[in-house]
């Protein structure tokens, strides 16, 4: 396979990463996952955009432009050959000897991969099981870091139980999965956390908040406790590379089967409209 390394695109062999890197030291860098549909990279913008900003919130200089790594971004799909599939991109702070002061000014350095990968047909269709556990994350869950120590603990956790994504909360408040939103819906309304720094605001769920305010199905904005989790009508989950699963059950710290609903559906059927829209231009 061939991969992204600075702005080259080389066989994965050949990539040589320093020991030093703060990438590797620190987990000092942020990165981004695009999914590749029909070879197409969907929302790619939003994606950079996300990127950049996640490089400002870090004080991290793009080692050249964003324009130019969407190029590079290209190239690496093409070289690969990939449908669909994802492609992810990330940047480190690039290396220097280990010391947890950084330098504004440090070159970063940008590395890139893509795979083949296959929508999650079987979990869209018949959702997926989730377990509730605190949310041990740092503060500033707003960026897209390679921080990712309380994710990977609550997954591991869940699997753990046999559920195939964590869910978390804050002293009784439902913030997002470990590596996906989260959505109830109460009596036709859908609910979601707010944008703060507490969650990731997802290119999917910033979607999915569009299509709603198309279709008319109202959305609040305002975070949910555990209990209005557990009394939920239906419960969604959206991520890139899932776009929406539903919810079929609940167990950790609340416990709660769901049906698959009516609006999970409808917003699942138009985010692939609107995948299938992106592929035609
Ligand atoms: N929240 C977390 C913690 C994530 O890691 C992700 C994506 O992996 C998301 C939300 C969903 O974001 P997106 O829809 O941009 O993939």
């Amino acid at each position: 396979p061939f991969v992204l390394f600075g702005n080259q695109i080389i066989e994965r062999d050949h990539v040589s990463i320093d020991m030093e890197d703060r990438g590797y030291n620190f987990g000092d860098g942020i990165y981004e996952v695009v999914y590749i549909y029909g070879g197409e990279p969907f929302s790619l913008n939003e994606h950079f955009r996300r990127f950049e900003e996640s490089a400002q919130k870090l004080d991290m200089k793009l080692p050249y432009s964003i324009e130019q790594i969407k190029e590079k971004t290209a190239e690496l799909i093409k070289a690969n050959n990939i449908h669909n599939g994802i492609v992810y991109i990330q940047m480190t702070r690039g290396a220097s000897p280990r010391a947890h002061l950084f330098e504004r000014e440090s070159a970063c350095l940008i590395t890139g991969f893509a795979r083949k990968m296959d929508p999650p047909a079987e979990a869209q269709e018949k959702g997926i099981k989730t377990y509730l556990t605190p949310d041990i994350r740092w503060l500033r869950c707003d960026i897209k870091s390679l921080n990712l120590l309380g994710n990977t603990m609550a997954k591991r956790i869940a699997a753990d139980h046999s559920c195939g994504e964590a869910l978390q909360h804050r002293e009784g408040l439902c913030t997002e999965g470990s590596s996906s939103n989260l959505y109830i819906v109460k009596h036709n309304e859908v609910r979601t956390h707010p944008a703060t720094n507490l969650i990731l605001n997802g290119i999917t769920r910033q979607h999915i908040l569009e299509i709603a305010g198309e279709e008319g199905i109202a959305v609040n904005e305002e975070p949910f406790t555990t209990e209005e989790l557990q009394a939920a009508d239906e419960v969604f989950i959206s991520s890139t590379t899932m776009e929406i699963a539903p919810v079929i059950s609940v167990e950790g710290d609340v416990q709660a089967t769901y049906p698959i609903g009516p609006v999970t559906r409808r917003l699942q059927e138009k985010l692939k409209d609107r995948i299938k829209q992106h592929r035609v231009h």
